[in-house]
C-alpha cells in the first residue's frame, strides 16, 4: 500500500469511528430522554390517580353523609307520622331546624293512594304523585329500602330534585304511603365546584342505572345524563369498589382520566375525572423542554462530528500534500544525486556561511578524499585540506583568493592544480558565486590530466623531433660547408659527399616516418583499404622479397598451419608491420643468429580465434624497462650509436596493429634475443 492510500484508509476509518460514536451518543441521549419522559409520565399519571382517588373519597364521604342525614330525617318523619298521623307539622319542624333547607328542597308525605298529603313547604293539596317512581317502588313491599330517584322536576317544589323515599308500613303491615325528601342536585355540584379538577374536569354522582344524579362537566351541570355505556358500570357490576381508566368522551371528544368509587350501602357511586391534557400538562412541558434539549444536543454532536471530520480531513490533506512534496523533493534529490554521481566533473557547494555543504562523488574520487568528512568545514579549512593534496609546482590558491578574483570582475575564474594524492592528476578548478540563500558558492573541478599529458607529449615530441632532425642536419651543413670552402682531395670529397648523402637519407627517412605516423594518427585508419588477406601468402611473399643484410641468412619461415589464415586487413600496412619488425630482428642481432617467423592460429576459450605472427631473433634483447618504452616515439633502447635508426618504427607498428583491432606483444631477454608477436582477429 502506498503512503497516500494508507493515509486515505486511516482517514476513512477515523471518519467511520467519529460517526459511529456520534450515532451512539445521539442514541444514548434520546434513550435517556425517553426513559426520563416515560418515568415522568408514569409519575404524573400515578400522582393524578392518587389525587383523583382522594377527591372521590371526599366526594363519596360527602354523598354518604348527605344520604345518611336525609335518611335520618326520613326515618324521624316516618316514625312521627306513624305516631300522630296528619297532625304532623313539617313546617314547624323546618322552622325548628330539624329539616335543613340548605340540603333538602322539600320533605313530604304521599299517602297510600299516591296523593301528596304533607309537606314542609306550601303546596297544592291533592297532587297525585302515584305515577312517580319513588312512590311506585315502595307499593309492593319494603325491599326498596331508601330509594334514590333520578333527578326529576318536583311537582310540589317546582325544582329539579333527587327524590329520596322510604315506605311507611302500618302496624298491620299494610302500605301506608311514602316519606319523600327532595335534595337539590346543586347541593352536590356546588361541592364539586370546590374540587380542583381543571377547566374540563368532571365530577358526578351516578346511580347503578347509569343515570347521573348530579354531574358537573367543566362549568356545565347536567343532572340526568345517561352514561350507562361507560366502562365503570361494567366494572362496578363485576364487584370493583373503585378504579380508574382513561377514555375519550363520545360527547365532547375530550380525553379524561376517570376515577370511580362506590358509596357503601347505596346503589350509587361517585366519579372524578381530569382532562388528560391537564394531568399530563407538567409532563408535556417537561417533555417539550427535554426534547428540545436532546435535539440541541444531537445537533451539537452532529456539528462536532462534522467539525472533527473536517479537521481530520484537513490534517489528511495536509499530510498528503506534505507526502507529495516530500516525494517530489526525494525525486528531485535523487535526480540531482544521479546527475552528480554520473557527472565526470566534481562539485563542492558551500552554504550561506561558506561552510562545505555538499561534496560530489566525482570530486571525492578525483582528490582521493578517503574517509575524511569535508561537510561542515569552513572555506579556509577546506582550502588547507585541498592544498595539502597538491604538488608544490601547481598549488591551490584557496577558495577566498578565487572569490576575490571572481568579485574583481574576471569573467571565468579557473585555476589548474596538480593533485598528487591517489595518483597524479591535473584538475581545473573554477568558482561560481551564487545569490541563492542556501548556496553561497560552488567550486567545480574538471579532470584535465589527459589533455595536459597530450599537451606535454606534443611539446616533448616537437622538441625530440627537432633534436632528431638537427643531428643529421648538422652533419649535412658541416660537410657541405667543408666541400664548398675547403680544397679537399678527391677521396675526402668522396667521403664528405657520402656522409651528406647518408645523413640526407636518414633525414628523409625520419621525415617519411613522421609523415606516415601523422597520417595514420590523423586519419585513424579511415584510409586503410581492408581486404581479405591470407597471412601465410603475405608472410611468404615478404620473406622472399626481404633483403637480409649481407652475410645473414634469410628468415627461417615455415607455412604451418596448413589451413589458410584469413584476416581482414590493409595488406600494404600489414606488410609494413612485418617488415619493420623483421628489420629490427636483423638490426638488433649484429652478432648474427637465426631470425625465425612462425605463424599460429590462436584459439582461446570465449575469444574469437586470432592469427598470430611471431618473429624471433637471437640478438641483444632488452631489459623490461626498455621493453615497456619500445613504442614511444624516438625512443631507442640501444644507446651504443652503432646501429642507426629513428626510433619511430615500432610506434608505427603499434598504431597499425591497434587500428586493425589486433595486439602487439614483446618478450625479450637481454643478450639472448627478442620475440615480437602480432595477433589479428581471423
Ligand atoms: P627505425 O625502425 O625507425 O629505423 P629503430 O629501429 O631504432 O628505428 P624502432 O624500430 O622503433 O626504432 O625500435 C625502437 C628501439 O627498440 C630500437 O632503437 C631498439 O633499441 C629497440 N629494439 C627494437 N627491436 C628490437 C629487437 N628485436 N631487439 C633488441 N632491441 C630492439
Ligand atoms: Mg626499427
Amino acid at each position: 500500500m502506498t503512503d497516500t492510500a494508507l493515509a486515505s484508509y486511516k482517514y476513512k476509518r477515523t471518519v467511520l469511528a467519529i460517526w459511529l460514536a456520534a450515532i451512539l451518543l445521539i442514541a444514548l441521549t434520546w434513550g435517556h430522554v425517553f426513559a426520563l419522559l416515560s418515568e415522568s409520565k408514569t409519575r404524573e399519571i400515578a400522582s393524578a390517580e392518587g389525587e383523583l382517588s382522594n377527591l372521590t373519597r371526599v366526594s363519596q364521604e360527602h354523598a354518604h353523609r348527605t344520604f345518611r342525614s336525609a335518611d335520618q330525617v326520613i326515618r324521624f318523619v316516618q316514625s312521627r307520622y306513624l305516631e300522630i298521623g296528619s297532625r304532623l307539622d313539617l313546617k314547624s319542624l323546618t322552622e325548628k331546624g330539624v329539616i335543613d333547607t340548605e340540603i333538602f328542597n322539600q320533605v313530604g308525605i304521599i299517602n297510600a293512594q299516591g296523593i301528596n298529603v304533607l309537606s314542609n313547604l306550601p303546596f297544592k293539596a291533592g297532587l297525585d304523585l302515584s305515577d312517580r317512581e319513588h312512590f311506585k317502588v315502595h307499593v309492593p313491599d319494603e325491599k326498596a329500602g331508601l330509594f334514590v330517584s333520578k333527578p326529576v322536576l318536583g311537582r310540589a317544589s317546582g325544582k329539579w330534585s333527587i327524590q329520596l323515599s322510604r315506605r311507611i308500613t302500618l302496624a298491620n303491615g299494610d302500605f301506608g304511603g311514602v316519606v319523600v325528601v327532595s335534595i337539590d342536585p346543586g347541593y352536590f355540584t356546588r361541592f364539586y365546584n370546590a374540587l380542583n379538577l381543571g377547566p374540563q374536569g368532571l365530577a358526578a354522582l351516578y346511580g347503578m342505572d347509569g343515570i347521573a344524579r348530579a354531574r358537573k362537566v367543566g362549568i356545565k351541570e347536567d343532572a340526568g345524563a345517561n352514561a350507562s355505556a361507560a366502562p365503570m358500570f361494567e366494572r362496578i357490576r363485576n364487584g370493583e369498589e373503585y378504579g380508574s381508566y382513561t377514555q375519550s368522551s363520545v360527547v365532547d371528544g375530550i380525553e379524561r382520566m376517570m376515577f370511580f368509587r362506590k358509596i357503601p350501602q347505596y346503589q350509587l357511586f361517585v366519579v372524578a375525572a381530569k382532562e388528560s391534557q391537564v394531568v399530563l400538562a407538567e409532563y408535556r412541558r417537561g417533555r417539550d423542554a427535554l426534547t428540545l434539549q436532546a435535539a440541541l444536543m444531537s445537533a451539537l454532536i452532529v456539528a462536532l462530528s462534522a467539525g472533527l471530520m473536517r479537521y481530520f480531513w484537513q490534517i489528511q490533506r495536509a499530510v498528503m500534500v506534505r507526502q507529495l512534496a516530500q516525494q517530489q523533493l526525494l525525486d528531485h534529490t535523487e535526480q540531482l544525486k544521479v546527475i552528480f554521481s554520473l557527472s565526470p566533473d566534481g562539485f563542492v557547494s558551500f552554504d550561506s556561511e561558506r561552510r562545505v555543504k555538499y561534496v560530489s562523488p566525482a570530486f571525492s574520487q578525483m582528490t582521493a578524499q578517503g574517509v575524511v568528512q569535508l561537510e561542515g568545514l569552513d572555506e579556509s579549512d577546506f582550502s588547507a585540506w585541498l592544498g595539502q593534496r597538491c604538488n608544490a609546482e601547481t598549488p591551490f590558491v584557496g577558495v577566498a583568493a578565487m572569490r576575490l578574483k571572481a568579485l574583481s570582475g574576471k569573467a571565468a575564474v579557473s585555476e589548474l592544480v596538480g593533485i598528487c594524492a591517489g595518483g597524479k592528476r591535473v584538475l581545473q578548478v573554477g568558482l561560481r558565486t551564487s545569490s541563492s540563500s542556501s548556496v553561497s558558492q560552488i567550486l567545480y573541478f574538471r579532470d584535465v590530466t589527459h589533455e595536459s599529458e597530450i599537451d606535454h607529449m606534443k611539446s616533448e615530441f616537437l622538441a625530440t623531433a627537432a633534436h632528431e632532425l638537427r643531428t643529421p642536419m648538422a652533419s649535412i651543413f658541416g660537410f657541405s660547408e667543408l666541400l664548398l670552402t675547403q680544397d679537399l682531395d678527391a677521396e675526402a670529397q668522396q667521403e664528405s659527399a657520402k656522409i651528406i648523402y647518408n645523413q640526407s637519407k636518414l633525414m628523409a627517412k625520419i621525415l617519411d616516418e613522421l609523415l606516415d605516423l601523422a597520417r595514420i594518427e590523423s586519419r585513424r585508419g579511415k584510409d586503410f583499404r581492408y581486404t581479405q588477406v591470407n597471412i601465410q601468402t603475405l608472410v611468404a611473399d615478404i620473406s622472399q622479397s626481404f633483403r637480409a643484410p649481407v652475410g645473414r641468412a634469410a628468415p627461417d619461415f615455415s607455412l604451418q598451419p596448413d589451413n589458410p589464415l584469413l584476416v581482414m586487413a590493409d595488406s600494404g600496412k600489414l606488410r609494413q608491420v612485418v617488415v619493420n619488425i623483421l628489420s629490427n630482428a636483423y638490426k638488433y642481432s649484429p652478432a648474427g643468429g637465426a631470425v625465425v617467423i612462425r605463424i599460429e592460429l590462436k584459439t582461446l576459450a570465449g575469444q574469437e580465434p586470432q592469427a598470430c605472427i611471431h618473429i624471433t631473433d637471437e640478438g641483444i634483447g632488452m631489459t623490461s624497462e626498455q621493453l615497456s618504452r619500445v613504442c614511444e616515439r624516438f625512443y631507442r633502447a640501444d644507446a651504443s650509436g652503432r646501429i642507426s635508426g629513428t626510433g619511430l618504427g615500432m610506434s608505427i607498428v603499434k598504431e597499425i596493429v591497434e587500428l586493425h583491432r589486433g595486439q602487439l606483444s614483446l618478450v625479450s631477454t637481454p643478450g639472448q634475443g627478442t620475440t615480437v608477436s602480432v595477433c589479428l582477429p581471423c
